[in-house]
């Protein structure tokens, strides 16, 4: 195109052969004026026609130049960007269809609590210790951010009479330093069931059910005492080693078995508490960590990994 450019300005731009020959006319004599200015005008346009068809010409063959260059099936393909989902909203997404295939509902609070939702209602003495400032973040106005999904369960049973079969899955915050097991945030899932004779048994199918769909029919499941504030009696859940069957390795720490979570019947300090007929009505409640679970099904050994957004990571979960 800029080869043409060029013959265009030599035969019609202002130094051009035919402006040479316009300069002539002053010389040339009356009577023949008129045939040369007649010939030179034809000469022009002529000149012009030709340049105006060969830009046409030329700008078509560059179009379909590109269109078969677009439609060459045999060049590679530009991939576009493709977003994927996180693990952890894998993994939850999983867990909340778990728990609905059984009933459950799903309910959502607050990352911001205040201290009687978060310890008070959940039957946390003012002096125990997980309520100092050296486990929880207090905001300046006193309010705290959630250290559990606890709190939700304390809202859904204000607000609604048993039967409750709920599980409340989200953030929470504990003044921790982050380490290959340890995250100031990380992400809890809790269950609550509340109905006429609920009991332990209750508790431990549940559980079972819940690890046989996440983790195979082959896992097995079992509880341990211990201590809750919110719960009597309270439990440690196991799970069977992923890893190992439960034969032993060194992520179960040659033990067969893994924690998943603490569990307990709802202590009738708590139905008191939030006016609920604690002759009438039992419950129990279990918290999970959904990253200490994602960790466990995507084989994650760091849990920082799950928070630190490297692309090389996130890509493996397309
Ligand atoms: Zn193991």
């Amino acid at each position: 195109m800029s080869d043409l450019a060029n013959i265009k300005a030599r035969y019609l731009g202002k130094k051009s052969v035919l402006v040479e020959q316009y300069a002539r006319m002053k010389d040339i004599t009356p009577q023949d004026k008129p045939a040369f200015g007649n010939s030179l005008n034809q000469s022009k346009t002529a000149l012009e026609q030709l340049f105006s068809d060969k830009e046409t010409e030329l700008k078509h063959k560059s179009w379909s130049q590109n269109k078969d260059a677009v439609s060459d099936l045999t060049l590679p393909g530009v991939i576009p960007a493709q977003g994927s989902l996180h693990p952890l909203t894998i993994v939850l997404r999983e867990i909340e269809d778990v728990f609905m295939s059984m009933g459950f509902e799903v309910a959502e609070g607050f990352d911001i609590e205040d201290e009687y939702h978060n310890f008070d209602a959940l039957n946390t003495p003012s002096d125990h210790p997980s309520r100092n400032l050296a486990d929880t973040f207090y905001l300046k106005d006193g309010n705290l951010l959630r250290t559990q999904t606890s709190t939700v369960q304390v809202r859904v049973m204000e607000n609604y009479p048993p039967p409750i079969k709920i599980i409340s899955p989200g953030r929470c915050y504990r003044n921790d330093k982050a380490d290959a097991s340890h995250s100031p945030v990380f992400h809890q899932v809790e269950a609550l069931v509340v109905d006429e004779e609920i009991s332990l048994g209750d508790l431990k199918d549940t559980l079972q059910i819940f690890a046989e769909r996440m983790f195979g029919s082959k896992v097995k499941t079992r509880i341990r005492p211990h201590f809750f504030p919110f719960t009597e009696p309270s439990a440690e859940m196991d799970m069977s080693c992923v890893m190992c069957g439960g034969s032993g390795c060194k992520v179960c720490k040659q033990s067969g078995w893994l924690e998943l979570g603490g569990a307990g019947m709802v202590d009738p300090n708590v139905f008191d508490m939030l006016k609920i007929d604690s002759e009438k009505y039992s419950g129990f409640a279990f918290g999970l960590g959904i990253d200490r679970i994602a960790m466990m099904k995507f084989d994650i050994p760091d849990l920082r990994i799950l928070f630190e957004n490297d692309l090389r990571f996130l890509k493996q979960f397309r």
